[in-house]
């Protein structure tokens, strides 16, 4: 299996909004698939087609311990039905940067799975809100967006720094 690259911020392409997906083909289950091996082989939890420069709507997740509860959605659409924690997030796309997100701990997920079919399905805990940092991915948004504006220059300014870590 080869690896697709991932886009590290700031890319540009990390901001592109993605577009819904039309057409559940071979060509969609195959990008969903380097897609789960790619985010495998990074040692992620969630991985979005815009982080692969593959702008449409779909992401692959996969909180287990065992890595193995793949979870794949096709145009995913969150409600937030939960109260707001507080949890450490990184990203792929930004390695080595760490940082506390406010994300609702609960979720609704309404999305279609590879092959087309509706999913309708409950997330909780871990789960909620690796489904919505990805789901920020598909419209161009990034974990930093949601700190502080001191705190996302200190981030950049460490990046510059030490571009390769
Ligand atoms: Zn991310």
């Amino acid at each position: 299996m080869q690896y697709l690259p991932i886009l590290q911020h700031p890319d540009s392409r990390l901001r592109v909004k993605a577009t819904t997906v039309e057409s559940f083909d071979e060509k969609l289950a195959n990008q969903a698939d380097k897609m789960l091996a790619t985010m495998y082989n990074a040692n992620g939890i969630g991985l979005a087609g815009t982080q692969v420069d593959f702008h449409r709507r779909l992401i692959v997740v996969d909180v287990s311990e065992s890595r193995d509860g793949p979870i794949t959605l096709v145009n995913p659409e969150i409600l937030l039905i939960g109260e707001t924690v507080s949890s450490e997030e990184g990203c792929l796309s930004i390695p080595g940067v760490h940082d506390t997100v406010k994300r609702s701990d609960r979720i609704n997920i309404s999305a279609k799975s590879i092959d087309g079919s509706t999913l309708e399905m409950e997330a909780e805990g871990m789960l909620a809100i690796c489904v919505q940092h990805e789901c920020d991915h598909l419209d161009g948004i990034l974990f930093i967006d949601h700190l502080s504006s001191l705190k996302r220059k200190r981030i950049n300014e460490k990046l510059k720094r030490a571009p390769e870590s």
